[in-house]
């Protein structure tokens, strides 16, 4: 069954209190919306509205993987692969690399406070691997010679240009501390000793306009996954509700109602998209056959054999070799060698309100978590098909809920890639000389994340 690829846009109708942790009197909020609890708030309102969970409908929008699978909602829509980063004290998108229309700009004349464009290193990192005498003293910031460090902020589409998407970035709405107190059972009043306080998402946000009065309402994108049946079960759903929902905790005290909307329709990776990005980049680094690159944009769950957490896709996918465990070790299979994994784990925990209970805790990899691997000339159009057949699946557990969504040989590698041809490699600084590079540090720290 081929699943097509569709935004999905929740505009915030009131504050959202989303809970990173279980605890009710004091828990952190979250400025995204999880995929399951978009799943959960539909489902709950199927039911409410007459549903049965035997229901065809209700079957194939919320328990088959096959047919839809909801993603987080975020302030932008695209998230930057592993291997972005930006400068340390300037991060951000440059303005030449930013859309017209939509994104942050720098008051006039504030130039000092412009960031210093994004980058991204997978083939500074992939030429480090080839050639180990490549110095990463390149890796500073070329405009203040500061380190660059990761980026993981969502970023907003805004366009297209030559086919590929124009990026800006969106100011996430502000998160505000609500505090209200305990009500005794017996007295119905407020009990002594008892408050609470839960972080909420605010739903206004300042607009760039120089009215200070410019306020817009905040708006959450994500991609999910959908069958032709099941969209026409959720276009029927939304219809039903008029696209309300509510989500989160604390819905009885004024909070969580957004609308949800559809938005465009993604195009599918192709068999020649494969192919360019390959040809692309294999130009740039040398003794490489084809590449292709692996990234989760939503994060993915692969347990191993014994059913231990890890962060190696090998685990999920069968026909990948898995990644080598000492540096400068290859792992070779099906002609197929991996090069390159940036992947940390985080803890995900949840509330199954259905049963009242709390879910399981999982381990899943971080969203934009980056793999690249080599394969040889003979095996790749065999290779081609597998992984076109693994975006149309993903990978992993937990899929429906959003985790494991493919992401193929992603173009932002060519065209934010630093440096930006294998010629211009930047002078290193006089910085960079008494600090020398981070090489050998970040190896470790990557050891370290896959030990655990
Ligand atoms: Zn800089």
């Amino acid at each position: 069954m081929t699943l097509q690829r569709m935004e999905l846009k929740a505009t915030l109708l009131e504050p959202l209190a989303i809970r990173a942790n279980r605890q009710s009197t004091r828990s952190e909020g979250l400025t995204r919306i999880p995929g399951s609890t978009i799943l959960g708030a539909l489902a709950s309102a199927y039911l409410q509205w007459g549903g049965h969970p035997r229901d065809r409908e209700f079957q194939i929008l919320f328990q088959d993987e096959s047919h839809c699978r909801w993603g987080a909602l975020r302030t932008g829509i695209y998230q930057p692969p592993a291997t972005s980063a930006s400068c340390k004290r300037f991060p951000g998108l440059s303005i030449s690399q930013q859309a017209a229309p939509g994104g942050i700009f720098p008051a006039p004349g504030s130039s000092t406070t412009e960031p210093h464009g994004l980058h991204d290193l997978l083939v500074a990192e992939l030429r480090a691997v080839k050639s180990p005498d490549f110095t990463s003293a390149a890796l500073l910031c070329q405009k203040c010679g500061e380190p660059l460090q990761p980026y993981r902020s969502p970023l907003a589409i805004s366009g297209t240009e030559n086919n590929s998407p124009k990026f800006s970035r969106r100011p996430d709405p502000p998160l505000r501390t609500r505090h209200h107190v305990g009500i005794d059972r017996n007295s119905g009043t407020a009990a002594e000793g008892i408050l609470f306080a839960e972080e909420t998402l605010d739903c206004w946000l300042k607009t760039d306009s120089p009215d200070p009065r410019a306020y817009e309402a905040a708006c959450l994108t994500g991609v999910m996954e959908i069958s032709e049946p099941a969209l026409e079960a959720l276009k029927k759903l939304l219809d039903l509700l008029d696209s309300r929902i509510e989500v989160g905790s604390s819905r009885s005290r004024g909070l969580g109602r957004l609308s949800l909307d559809l938005g465009r329709t993604f195009p599918a990776t192709t068999d020649r998209r494969l192919d360019d990005f390959s040809a692309a980049l294999t130009a740039r680094i040398p003794d490489t056959a084809r590449i292709f690159t692996l990234a989760f944009p939503e994060g993915a769950i692969f347990v191993d054999d014994l059913l231990r957490f890890t962060n190696d896709p090998a685990a999920a996918i069968p026909w990948l070799p898995c990644l080598p465990r000492d540096f400068g070790a290859n792992s070779f299979e099906n002609g197929i060698t991996a090069l390159h994994g940036n992947a940390g784990l985080r803890r995900i925990r949840g509330w199954q309100a259905a049963h009242g209970l709390p879910k399981n805790d999982d381990l899943a990899i971080e969203p934009g978590s980056l793999f690249a691997y080599e394969v040889t000339g003979e095996e790749w159009p065999k290779v081609k098909r597998k992984l076109l057949d693994l975006t149309s699946r993903g990978a992993g557990l937990r899929r429906n809920e959003g985790f494991g969504r493919v992401q193929l040989s992603d173009p932002f590698h060519l065209e934010f890639a630093f440096p930006r041809s294998s010629g211009d490699d930047p002078p290193a600084t006089a910085s960079a000389r008494k600090h020398p590079p981070s090489k050998p540090r970040r190896k470790k720290k990557k050891k370290r994340r896959k030990r655990r």
